[in-house]
């Protein structure tokens, strides 16, 4: 059973070293994601759906380094394909046949994709599938969702995180650049009110011949999981044929989505598609795919290529050995497994609130599931923003619950998320559903 471990708790070692972290990186991290308050729990080992803290605590892994781990820790492929390629080469300046069997494995599932260029970070491959689409189009301007996260590209990231301040109308959303960014980044954004079908279409067709891409996000994290629709869709797509603009698609963390893609359950072909995380086995990786007329024009030297794409790691061998052992070990069945155990999940969530008579949203699909405290319907970033401010009791009581479930065994995503990995059994999905009707139940008011 997975382990109950006091937090906070003034002696623990995870305490300690969080102390010592901090004399030597900014806020004793080099990742702001994983910090929560007082400090983080330090991680030891993983095996399977459990992982280990500096204080010996075991918990159920139900964050999966940002859903990355698709099979959990240690996957005896995964981990096998790992040492049997560090004893033969980890990098080097030489293009290799795994790079080939990685790719190959993933033109044949993905339906956009008929190339694809690999490189080392979910980051980097929305920073070239921006570039891109700016090369092939010979256009500057790119169009995104309010609120929708796509890394920390300086392009990619203009409005992810935008304070009412600066957002200007809801009907035309300001291009809010990141901090360290300039205005003049944010010059080339234009900012799509998210499943606005009449202001968005107002917006893209303002936008007209200077459109290089619309980027989306299939199912965005950061809003709760929420779909783009197919009204939203559809308009996008007719808006990019009316310009000749291209069809972005961010499935860094929604190629969870469906075992073809996130691309194939919506029946839209992207132009370019963005991958990272699950596609590496659990080591560093991005990669942009998309038609092969696209990728030839940008990145074939023998086609003239437009677009440099170096990368001392791009398709290192050992990423790509780990990468090709977890999307094997990934089939369709493995797939649809999984899938039924986040089904199981959102229901015994949703029972949990019922249970309790607590007011809550269960979001998500396939293996990623969204859990927020309120029972109003949320349509965008702002109506989130808008309700978290007015009301601070959502956030006390997910803290509350992410505190209860870490001191019982369960480390779920502090923003409120479970991304499940094939490791996962039912009775441990049962066991999170359980210990959050008990988290529910002593909420604060
Ligand atoms: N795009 C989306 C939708 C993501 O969720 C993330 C990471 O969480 C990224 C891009 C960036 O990927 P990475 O963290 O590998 O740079």
């Amino acid at each position: 059973a997975a382990g109950t471990g006091a937090f906070p708790h003034a002696h623990s070692r995870s305490a300690a070293l969080h102390e010592r972290a901090r004399a030597v990186m900014p806020g004793g991290n080099t990742r702001h994601s994983v910090f929560f308050p007082p400090y983080p729990v330090y991680a030891t080992h993983g095996r399977g759906s459990r992982i280990w803290d500096a204080d010996g605590v075991e918990r159920i892994d139900c964050m999966n380094n940002y859903s990355s781990l698709i099979h959990g820790h240690g996957h005896p492929a995964i981990v096998e394909a790992i040492q049997q390629q560090a004893t033969r080469l980890t990098s080097v300046a030489l293009p290799t046949e795994s790079e080939i069997e990685l790719a190959e494995l993933l033109v044949e599932r993905l339906d956009a994709i008929e190339q694809i260029r690999f490189c080392n970070s979910g980051t980097e491959a929305m920073l070239f599938a921006i570039k891109a689409a700016r090369a092939y189009s010979g256009r500057p301007v790119i169009a995104k969702v309010e609120g929708a996260y796509h890394g920390s590209a300086e392009t990619a990231a203009v409005s992810s995180q935008p304070g009412p301040s600066r957002w200007g109308p809801a009907d035309s959303p300001a291009s809010v650049p990141d901090a360290g960014s300039t205005p003049g980044v944010a010059a080339d954004v234009v900012v799509l009110p998210m499943n606005d079908v009449d202001n968005g279409r107002r917006i893209l067709r303002g936008v007209g011949s200077r459109l290089a891409a619309v980027v989306l996000d299939p199912l965005v994290k950061n809003l709760g999981f929420k779909p783009v629709t197919q009204e939203f869709l559809q308009m996008v797509r007719e808006e990019l044929q009316a310009c000749g603009g291209l069809l972005v698609f961010d499935e860094v963390y929604s190629l969870r989505l469906g075992f073809h893609g996130a691309h194939a359950t919506l029946g839209v072909q992207p132009d370019i598609i963005a991958m990272g995380k699950i596609i590496g086995g659990g080591l560093p990786i991005g990669a942009i795919g998309g038609r092969a007329d696209i990728m030839t024009a940008l990145f074939d030297p023998h086609a003239g290529a437009r677009l440099g794409h170096a990368g001392t790691f791009n398709a290192n061998p050992l990423t790509m050995a780990a990468g090709l052992a977890a999307m094997r070990a990934f089939d369709l069945g493995a797939f649809e497994r999984l899938s039924a155990l986040g089904d199981r999940l959102r229901k015994g969530l949703r029972e949990a609130l019922r249970i309790a008579d607590v007011e809550g949203t269960v979001t998500g699909a396939t293996s990623m599931t969204g859990f927020f405290l309120s029972g109003k319907s949320m349509s965008n970033y702002r109506e989130i923003a808008a309700l978290m401010g007015a009301d601070p009791t959502i956030a006390r009581r997910a803290e509350h619950v992410f505190h209860h479930l870490l001191n019982h065994g369960v480390y779920m995503g502090s923003y409120g998320f479970f991304v499940l990995s094939t490791a996962i059994t039912e009775a441990e999905v049962d066991y999170i559903a359980e210990t959050t009707l008990a988290a529910l139940r002593t909420l604060p008011t």
